[in-house]
């Protein structure tokens, strides 16, 4: 993800380890100090960058400095309020760390703890749950933002300064370098997701066991076999479990969060490990391992919100090429491109054995949050795959004609025709973002690629 050329300059990537660039990579410790390097910008800018888990190229800037907030990671939980207040730099594993014992959790998840605050507030990050929770963003209270300027901002999502803030909820640090969030936690009883599973032969099973499935649940995603032709998955669904659902032993520990990893991928995977044979093989085993049906199983936060969190540095099993993830939404409307999407992936031979299919609800206020209404599916293909580039952008196509739209987050690939197509708010966005920044300081190589 990095590799240090010399003291400061680092070779950076996203998760999915294509398109690297090198940096200046500052680590600040203080706000003056944050300020000290937007003044000093070059013409290439400064960044700031979390864990870097997008998996494309948001986190990094090629000739600019990038600036590393982890020391920027007190956390305090006030439970009178139900708050908690973070570092820019915290991550939500830490977080998760210092709460859920005094019994709350985070707002919104992603399939990985190994995220920043900042990551989660730049990204906009969604979960399993928004189609009732909605995204990170909407539950943050308030945060401190440096600007282009040096200026430090207090934000908060409504009053005189609400356009300022929901730029910068999902604006990919490009408003400025956020250093401290509130936002609020939820209450919890224990450590435990009461789970359901539901395995579906096909996918209009599995779309119409979710939609169904919408009100009842908080958190819902399925797996999607792509190798299989009918798309067959598997459907999770779950919610915090109540003390009353535990035994008298698990309530003994009912708020214990102890998270391990079990292993760690080697550093060098052979290109072509993941092939059509092995990642059938894959999910042929999952979906068996999967029950027919099941209610009430209890499962820990770990296992049901991040499984690959316990498989250190798991990207490397890509190999050297690395991966994309293409994550996109449609409406309700253009359902079927789901499975148009599935198909165009399976006859390019694109072999995946990590596609999700979640619901999302109504979108919040920020111009360029990725969520709207309806479906989004994401798929973890190899890079390099002959046709995958031409069957990405011919999806592109469908999907932005349909009114849907890629995951900045997710994506290394799109066009800036397509993005300015797609998020029609762009220049509303970039209205507030050149007041915040009227230098131009703030860039990234993805706000390059896509002309920002
Ligand atoms: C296994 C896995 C599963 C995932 N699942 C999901 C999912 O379910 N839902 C989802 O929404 N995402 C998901 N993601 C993507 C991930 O949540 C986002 O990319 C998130 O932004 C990563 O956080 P980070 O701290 O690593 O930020 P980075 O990747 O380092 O940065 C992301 C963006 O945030 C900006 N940023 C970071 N820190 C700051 C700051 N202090 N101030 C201003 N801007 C800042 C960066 O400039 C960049 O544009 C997943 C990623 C992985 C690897």
């Amino acid at each position: 993800m990095s590799l240090s050329i010399s003291d400061q300059e680092q070779l950076l990537t996203g998760w999915g380890r294509t398109c690297p660039s090198l940096a200046r990579v500052q680590a600040c410790t203080s706000i003056e100090q944050v300020q000290h390097e937007v003044a000093r910008a070059g013409a290439r800018g400064v960044l700031a960058r979390g864990l870097g888990r997008s998996y494309g190229d948001a986190a990094q800037s090629g000739g600019g400095t990038v600036l590393d907030l982890q020391a920027f990671n007190d956390i305090s939980y006030d439970s009178i309020t139900g708050a908690v207040t973070a570092g820019a730099g915290a991550s939500l594993d830490s977080v998760m760390k210092a709460i859920v014992p005094a019994g709350a959790f985070v707002p919104v998840t992603p399939g990985t703890r190994m995220v920043t605050i900042g990551g989660a507030i730049g990204s906009d990050i969604h979960g399993k749950n928004h189609h009732v929770d909605g995204t990170f963003g909407a539950h943050v209270q308030s945060l401190t933002l440096v600007d282009g300027s040096g200026e430090i901002h207090e934000l908060t999502p409504s009053g005189d300064k609400a356009p300022q803030f929901w730029a910068t909820i999902g604006g990919m640090g490009l408003t400025g370098v956020i250093t401290q969030a509130t936002f609020d936690a939820i209450p919890v009883t224990s450590s435990l997701i009461s789970v359901d599973t539901q395995r579906a032969n096909d996918l209009d099973e599995v779309m119409s066991v979710m939609a169904a499935g919408d009100e009842k649940y908080r958190y819902t995603v399925a797996w999607i076999d792509t190798v299989s032709q009918s798309a067959r998955g598997v459907i999770t669904s779950g919610d915090h479990a109540p003390i009353d659902q535990l035994s008298a032993k698990q309530r003994t520990h009912a708020l214990v969060f102890e998270p391990k990893a079990i292993a760690t991928a080697p550093p060098i995977f052979p290109s072509g490990l993941l092939n059509k044979l092995t990642v059938r093989a894959f999910n042929e085993a999952w979906f068996r391992k999967a029950p027919k049906s099941a209610s009430g199983d209890l499962q820990s936060i770990s296992a049901f919100f991040h499984p690959l969190d316990g498989v250190q540095d798991w990207n490397r099993i890509y190999g050297p090429r690395g991966f994309l993830q293409y994550q996109f939404v449609v409406p309700d409307s253009a359902s079927h491109l789901i499975r148009a999407a599935l198909e165009k992936l399976r006859q390019v031979g694109a072999p995946s054995f990590l596609t999700v299919l979640k619901r999302f609800g109504a979108a919040n206020p920020a111009p360029l949050s990725f969520p709207t209404q309806g479906w989004t599916l994401a798929a973890d293909v190899p890079a390099g795959i002959e046709g995958l580039g031409q069957a990405l952008d011919d999806l592109d196509e469908l999907i932005s004609e349909a009114g849907g739209r890629l995951y900045l987050a997710k994506d290394s690939r799109q066009s800036p025709q397509m993005f300015a197509r797609t998020y029609p708010r762009l220049s509303e966005w970039q209205q507030v973002r050149d007041g915040l920044d009227p230098r131009g300081v703030f860039t990234s190589d993805l706000a390059r690629r896509l002309s920002i």
